[in-house]
């Protein structure tokens, strides 16, 4: 797979404003954030959408909604929150690296664009 710029920003070779990482994630601000918090939630194995898991990966995706949720409570998002994961194209998607969005803060639209 090639690099994107989340596999870099996992080998600190970009920065970014990382708020959690442990052996299979790493969560970090998003740099054009849509609401007053928005993390993306990233694994560290380099998974390029949601098209691309297997059954193998439901553990490493139920993580990635744990930590996600476990943020939102640190982040002080009591009034509610959003978690998003856009895939391919049609979906929104810009880099190919599976990420989870964690937006809040403010009142989210509903339906999506
Ligand atoms: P998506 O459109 O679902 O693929 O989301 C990709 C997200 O990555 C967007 O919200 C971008 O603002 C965000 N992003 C792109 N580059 C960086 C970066 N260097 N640091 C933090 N977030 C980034």
């Amino acid at each position: 797979m090639p690099d994107t710029i989340f596999s870099k920003i996992i080998a600190r070779r970009i920065p970014a404003r990382i708020e959690y990482e442990d052996d299979l994630c790493l969560a970090f601000h998003d740099v054009a954030p849509q609401a007053p918090t928005h993390v993306l939630v990233i694994p560290k194995q380099p998974i390029p959408s949601l098209a691309d898991l297997t059954d193998a990966d439901e553990p490493l995706v139920g993580h990635l909604i744990g930590v996600a949720t476990k943020l939102a409570v640190k982040l002080g998002l009591g009034n509610g929150y959003r978690l998003v994961v856009n895939c391919g194209r049609d979906g929104g998607q810009s880099v190919d690296h599976l990420h989870v969005h964690l937006l809040g803060g403010r009142s989210l639209g509903w339906p999506p664009g």
